[in-house]
């Protein structure tokens, strides 16, 4: 972090540069943001000969790629924990020039636990409601507005013929496929929309030592600036002016703006002039979803170590229904459980305690009364950090495939560029499409200089 005198020869050495306009190449970039959108488009200007500056609001470097320490002898990770499909993917280029050590997690080691803990039938269950779910999502083709996963689900003649216990299969597919993995909650996820997204193909890969390791390399000798907060990004004829939460102003070419879709949505960030109206809408369209993680370390494990998932059809929908076995991956005694949507928000509202003590009356429910408590627990509230305001972006109830594009892409000419996760039309809501779309920033930056 800079000290006021650093900060004040920093400002005087950026009010050095070149103007801008004519074929002078832009000189100065601030990059806004050091998630891995943000290290990923620094990296490539800086290695381009330009002068970035990156400015970051959280102590560290890594944004929703957190690994928690905690737990000295084993690292768990508040934010992203997998690469999702390893095979081209790029992050899998990053992990393995970080020399990071990798561990597969399975779907096919699944088991599906009834409400009193009886084990199910997973695949025939499975099978079951997704031919529902597709039945019912295929009566919204007949209609031309789109709805909410629920509105369609729940208006559907599938959900109505159906009996209350296909109701209860249904929900906990919705909360299992959908929710958990787009962070939306059913109510506000597009019906007709949610799944624009593509994938890399391999396997889902988690990092035992972490994965903030991983992108440590990508910012090696840039100038980051951490406890910095963006208040507000202005036009003036000499550039950009970027004005921090000290006071301090800084003035650049181009700023590129890869804050959290969460962020744009508080408006924590005052833009002069305001953004394109196509861009704003795509800010207040697109959803900030919720995820949030608890892990519950044991002494010893207490569950079969041959699977990954372990998915129940608790009582409440949605509430503690989906939990991992980190004992394959890390061999450890530890139980991360997931909590999505209106389920994630409505836990958020307890204390630690109170949270332990509900994951371990589920537990209860899925093993018996004997299962014990936790010796140690972690839990994450996304919704609650000021740096992110939830976990990641979802397509709300009239998203289109254009919303993210225009969101991505640049304003005022090209001096205000925006990347990161939400901007990403084809991996939103994953850490390769945050790095995807601060490279392709990046490269059309260049290319326009
Ligand atoms: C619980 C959870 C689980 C996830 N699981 C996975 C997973 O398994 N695999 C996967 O691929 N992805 C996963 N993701 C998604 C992934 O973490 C994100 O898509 C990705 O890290 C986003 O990167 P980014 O650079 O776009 O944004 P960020 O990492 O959020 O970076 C943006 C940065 O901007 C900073 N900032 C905010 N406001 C300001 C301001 N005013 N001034 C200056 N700086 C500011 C933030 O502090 C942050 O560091 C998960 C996310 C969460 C929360």
């Amino acid at each position: 972090m800079l000290n006021r005198r650093q900060t004040l020869a920093a400002l005087a050495a950026l009010c050095l540069m070149p103007p801008r306009g004519g074929a002078t190449p832009p000189q100065r970039v601030i990059v806004i943001g050091a998630g891995i959108a943000g290290l990923g488009a620094a990296r490539m200007l800086a290695d381009a000969g330009l002068a970035v500056t990156v400015l970051e609001s959280r102590a560290r470097i890594g944004g929703r790629i957190w690994t928690s320490s905690a737990w000295p002898d084993l690292p768990v990770d508040l934010g992203a924990s997998w690469i999702h499909g390893v095979e081209g993917n790029p992050v899998t280029a990053l992990a393995d020039a970080a020399g990071a050590r990798r561990a597969c997690t399975s779907y096919d080691a699944s088991m599906l636990l009834g409400p009193d803990g009886r084990k199910l039938d997973i695949d025939s269950a499975y099978a079951r409601a997704e031919q529902l779910f597709e039945a019912a999502r295929a009566e919204l083709e007949e209609t031309t507005t789109d709805l909410s996963l629920a509105a369609a689900i729940e208006g559907s003649g599938t959900w109505q013929r159906s009996p209350a216990r296909q109701h209860r299969l249904l929900r906990h597919y919705v909360n299992s496929m959908i929710e958990q993995e787009y962070a939306g909650d059913w109510r506000e996820v597009s019906a007709r929309h949610f799944d624009l997204d593509e994938v890399f193909p391999g396997d889902d890969e988690l990092f035992p030592d972490g994965f903030s390791p991983v992108i440590e390399p990508l910012a090696r000798g840039l100038d980051i600036r951490t406890g910095q907060r963006v208040t507000a990004v202005e036009l003036i004829a000499a550039g950009v002016r970027v004005s921090l939460h000290s006071g301090e102003r800084l003035l650049a070419d181009r700023a590129i703006v890869t804050v959290p879709l969460g962020t744009l949505r508080a408006g924590d960030i005052r833009f002069s002039p305001a953004l394109a109206p196509a861009r704003q809408k795509a800010i207040d369209t697109l959803g900030m979803g919720l995820l949030n993680k608890c892990w519950l370390r044991f002494d010893r494990v207490l569950w079969s170590p041959k699977v990954d998932w372990i998915e129940w059809l608790g009582p409440r929908d949605g509430y503690w229904c989906q939990w991992l076995s980190l004992t394959r991956a890390t061999q450890q005694p530890v139980l991360q459980a997931f909590n999505a949507g209106a389920q994630a928000k409505d836990l958020e509202s307890l204390d630690d305690e109170a949270t332990v003590a509900s994951a371990h009356d589920a537990l209860r429910s899925m093993f018996g009364n004997r299962f014990p408590a936790p010796r140690a627990a972690q839990v994450t509230r996304w919704s609650r950090d000021e740096h992110a305001w939830g976990s990641y972006s979802f397509n709300a109830v009239g998203t289109t495939p254009a919303t993210r594009a225009a969101l991505a892409g640049a304003d005022w000419d090209g001096a205000l560029q925006f990347a990161g996760e939400a901007c990403s039309s084809e991996y939103f809501g994953t850490t390769h499409g945050a790095l995807l779309s601060g490279r392709d920033c990046a490269a059309r930056l260049l290319k326009s200089a």
